[in-house]
């Protein structure tokens, strides 16, 4: 299976990823891709279950 952006889907053909190993698995983030995982981790809620609870607990208006 070729591995992928969990955000963008880009695939390593296309940008270096990086790894990410999160509950048991293992998941890819491009570079493009990490300051939303680091900053803005809720809107990868959906493809990471809990993510909303990775950056600090601000709240936003
Ligand atoms: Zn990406």
């Amino acid at each position: 299976m070729t591995k992928s952006c969990l955000n963008c889907e880009k695939t390593e053909e296309e940008i270096p990823l990086l790894d990410l190993h999160y509950q048991s698995g293992k998941l890819f983030i491009c570079p493009q891709c990490l300051p939303i995982l680091i900053h803005k981790s809720e809107k990868l809620v959906d493809k990471l279950p809990g993510a909303e609870n990775f950056g600090d607990a601000e709240h936003h208006h």
